[in-house]
């Protein structure tokens, strides 16, 4: 297929892939690193602390809360939000080369930054990944069993908020089945690829 060839004006295409937390962004964009090799992975920076298993410059780049402020200082972040007590962001200057080389960069970011990003760059295609249903959801967020439950709950509220903002996205994919909604992903950015085709 041709995920992640040149279109027709050498630039690649921005995909944002959001959607409300524990809904399984990270799992989906764990996939489709393995599965869609040409698309390349934007890391965020987050104040965050790293979970069990996360590697600093992977899944994140961790930052205190001052290398934060100052990287939002000095503009290198895309998009930043506020995100139950920690902020989250996306270097700016990767996803500017990355698009420019022609690779096309998937972003997975929280909804308020998703929607930003639309002002920047109106032509990236924005996917919002829904659960199967509010359930389904909170078993989620609670089986993950890395959080406590006061923040269990925030992420519920969130989650409640987030799903009204589904009409801002162009496409919505179900993630009953990860495999599935990662070849759902790839079969959209196919589809983006052919319709930017010109003679
Ligand atoms: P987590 O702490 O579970 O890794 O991420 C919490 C939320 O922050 C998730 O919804 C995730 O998609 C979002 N997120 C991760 N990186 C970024 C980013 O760079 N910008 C924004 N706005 N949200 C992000």
């Amino acid at each position: 297929n041709n995920v992640g060839q040149l279109n027709n004006e050498g630039r690649g295409i921005l995909i944002v892939l959001s959607g409300p937390s524990g809904v399984g962004k990270g799992t989906v964009c764990a996939q489709l690193r393995k599965c869609a090799e040409d698309l390349v992975y934007s890391v965020s920076a987050t104040t965050r602390s790293p979970r069990q298993g996360e590697v600093d410059g992977v899944n994140y780049f961790f930052k205190t809360k001052e290398q934060f402020q100052s990287m939002i200082a000095g503009d290198e972040l895309l998009e930043w939000a506020e995100y139950v007590g920690n902020y989250y962001g996306t270097p700016r200057d990767f996803v500017e080369r990355t698009l420019s080389s022609g690779k096309d960069i998937i972003l997975e970011i929280e909804v308020q930054g998703a929607l930003k990003v639309r002002q920047k760059f109106p032509e990236g295609i924005f996917i919002f990944l829904l659960p199967p249903s509010l359930n389904e959801l909170q078993n989620r967020i609670t089986t993950r069993g890395t959080e406590s439950e006061e923040t269990i709950r925030s992420r519920m509220n969130v989650a409640v908020e987030e799903l009204a903002l589904l009409e801002h996205y162009d496409y919505a994919i179900v993630n009953d089945e990860v495999q599935k909604a990662c070849e759902r992903v790839q079969a959209i950015l196919t589809a983006e690829h052919c319709k930017r085709e010109r003679v």
